[in-house]
């Protein structure tokens, strides 16, 4: 059992940091940075020791939930053949359009730094057969995408996802369960977070629905941006999920997906709504939300901050949806499936906001200081005897001076501290140093761990049971 501090939070882990100060910081593309200090790509940042206690808290969170719900991690590369993108994404998306890392690899073959990974676990399931398998086959991820997007807070180029996919199962209970999953992770990291839903049904119903659509915005066709002009001839339903003030005005109007549902479609959506009202999900019906890949059929979802009412752009920690049609696409046997990814970042900076910092690791209770070489030998052992037995030791073993490593150790803030010189080393004993009386104690320094776990019990009693 190892030993933990009673305080939740590290006294001393508190660099203040802004997430979003890299990105802001960073010299733009054109000017080619500063020629003295070596430079980071734009949209690229560095998570910094400070961040991992967040990240560790997500990506704990969410393994212990996919173990949990039965979800088997897989990994996969993070580089494809572009194709694999190009084929399913869709044309006229911006992450096709605008966004893909492509290029050609030495071997001449067009390649992508995945810039999300539903369209890999959909070929890693084709390629291994998966399908052979006791279906659904649940798989989860966590790892980096790239998108060659706009770099602002919460945005970045490279950033990471942890994804949950269910291949193989099309009623509606699989896809209420995703949201119960994704609402649990936010549940348990203590974020108030609800869910926005929509159906976009069958690409069949969904034909029908995109020529009135398109015939509703071209009577407003001189409202629109070029960026929303666009969208309407490539990629029309795009245009529900548009930022632009006058076309969300314009929108209010416009011809709603759900009346289009054909029977089946709204028959699913109808009982994917119902699971979620039993859970007792927070939800609200947004007709607006498609979701920006073309893969996507029936339900789509996102999950979003309850009390974030501004950045409509960024306020979505997470989103997925039912993709029936993608792995026939692939070349593989049709197979529903439905999925959902986390955004990481934007889930970190929310946990930010709240305040929530969990120590990156537990900190140390004990400080090794010591006087020569002599006692750096015995010290390295000791150390090992102390990290055994789970209590957690902090050392200055490059510092010569008492002086020096007792004021780390002050800094560090353990209770003891033990002391090793030349002397204690012939007599086969150290000095056990109370630091807040400042009493010491010459003991056996074969009896040092048990002695200073006895007198660590007070400190570690009624320690949190799950840090
Ligand atoms: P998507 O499937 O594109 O909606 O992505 C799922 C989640 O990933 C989003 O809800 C965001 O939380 C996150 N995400 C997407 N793009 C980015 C980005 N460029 N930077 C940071 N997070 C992102």
């Amino acid at each position: 059992m190892p030993f933990r501090k009673k305080s939740a939070a590290p006294k001393k882990v508190s660099v203040p940091e802004k997430e979003s100060a890299p990105v802001a910081a960073a010299p733009t593309e054109e000017e080619g940075g500063n020629s003295k200090n070596p430079e980071l790509l734009r949209g690229f940042r560095d998570i910094m020791p400070e961040e991992q206690g967040r990240w560790n808290l997500v990506r704990d969170t969410v393994r212990k939930l996919a173990e949990a719900y039965s979800f088997d991690r897989i990994d996969l590369p993070i580089l494809e053949r572009a194709d694999l993108f190009l084929r399913t994404l869709g044309k006229g998306t911006d992450v096709v359009e605008k966004e893909m890392y492509i290029f050609t690899d030495p071997s001449n073959r067009s390649v992508a730094l995945r810039p999300e990974a539903t369209a890999s676990a959909a070929r890693a399931y084709i390629n291994h057969g998966m399908l052979d398998r006791p279906q659904p086959v649940k798989l989860w991820y966590l790892g980096p995408m790239f998108r060659h997007d706009r770099p602002q807070a919460g945005r970045y180029r490279q950033f990471y996802q942890a994804g949950f996919e269910s291949f193989g199962a099309e009623e509606p209970i699989v896809d209420a369960q995703l949201v119960v999953i994704g609402m649990q992770i936010f549940k348990d990291l203590g974020l108030d977070v609800k869910v926005e839903i929509n159906s976009i049904g069958t690409a069949e119903c969904r034909k029908a629905y995109l020529a009135e659509l398109v015939a509703y915005f071209r009577t407003h066709r001189a409202k629109l941006s070029e960026d929303d002009k666009r969208r309407l001839q490539k990629n029309p339903l795009r245009i529900l999920d548009s930022k632009e003030e006058a076309t969300r005005e314009l929108l209010e109007g416009a011809p709603q997906i759900l009346n289009w549902l054909d029977e089946k479609s709204k028959e699913h959506f109808m009982k994917v709504l119902e699971f979620v009202e039993e859970m007792d999900i927070p939800y609200s019906l947004n007709p607006y939300l498609v979701r920006g890949l073309d893969y996507y059929t029936h339900t789509v979802f996102e999950f979003v901050l309850a009390e974030d009412q501004g950045e409509v752009a960024q306020s979505a920690l997470g989103g997925g949806g039912r993709y029936d049609g993608l792995v026939e696409v692939l070349g593989g046997r049709p197979t529903p499936a439905c999925g959902f990814a986390l955004g990481l970042e934007r889930i970190v900076r929310a946990l930010e906001a709240k305040g929530i910092n969990p120590p990156e690791h537990p900190a140390p209770l004990v400080f090794f200081a010591q006087l020569g070489d002599a006692a750096r030998r015995v010290g390295l052992k000791l150390y090992e005897e102390f990290r055994r037995s789970g209590i957690p030791v902090a050392e200055a073993f490059g510092k010569n001076a008492l002086k020096a490593q007792l004021e780390a150790a002050n800094r560090l803030n353990v209770p003891l501290t033990l002391i090793l010189g030349q002397k204690e080393v012939l007599d086969g004993t150290i000095i056990i140093r109370d630091m807040e009386s400042g009493a010491q104690e010459i003991v056996d320094v074969k009896k040092a761990v048990a002695l200073v776990a006895r007198k660590l019990q007070p400190v570690v009693l009624d320690k949190p049971a799950d840090l």
